[in-house]
């Protein structure tokens, strides 16, 4: 729960939960970069699934729950709808995510066509065009698109990445029942 509810209680700390949609991990390895802030940050919220620490494949209850990447395939709707499901705050960490990002570069592209580019007889000469269907390989969507445009998002971080020190500070308000704020030299890329 929020700091501002859990009381005397020094276990009840803000959950969190993040997932990598269609993304590059590049959100999640920058906001490693917290380094030591990660200790003080960690008194506050506690990461019950993310694949930072181990490649959870279901997203749990959490107070809030952080999405990484652009929306491109079916799996990213199930996975984006179960996030906001379960998690009672929503934040879509990155370009990607909030605005669809570099990820969308593929959307003047057909899906079929970049299909057969990759995989029609390249691993092999057997290796075939994947379906969807059972496949290993989630069925495209004709576009990536952002999170918003499939489930309410309740906070946008925006940046490619986001710089970590901004990632903590919109981390640490809201495990104290805070909004973000993400203003000024925090939108500045240079
Ligand atoms: Fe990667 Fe940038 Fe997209 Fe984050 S916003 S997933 S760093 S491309």
């Amino acid at each position: 729960a929020p700091a501002d509810t859990a009381g005397d209680d020094e276990d009840a700390r803000t959950t969190v939960a993040t997932v990598c949609l269609g993304g590059c991990s590049g959100c999640h390895m920058e906001f490693l970069n917290v380094d030591h802030g990660l200790v003080d940050l960690l008194e506050d919220v506690e990461f019950v699934a993310s694949h930072m620490i181990v490649d959870e494949k279901e997203v749990p209850e959490a107070d809030i729950g952080i999405a990484e990447g652009v929306v491109t395939n079916e799996e990213n709707v199930e996975v984006a709808q179960e996030l906001r499901e379960n998690c009672d705050t929503v934040v879509a960490w990155g370009d990607c995510a909030a605005l669809r990002g570099i990820m969308s570069l593929r959307n003047d592209q057909d899906p079929e066509d970049m299909l057969e580019a990759a995989f029609d007889g390249k691993a092999d000469e057997h290796s075939e065009v994947p379906t969807g269907e059972g496949d290993a390989v989630p069925r495209l969507l004709q576009d990536a698109r952002p999170l918003d445009e499939f489930i309410d998002v309740d906070v946008f971080v925006p940046g490619c990445p986001p710089d970590a020190d901004v990632m903590e500070a919109s981390l640490a308000a809201l495990a104290r029942g805070e909004t973000p704020e993400i203003s000024g030299e925090a939108l500045q890329y240079d």
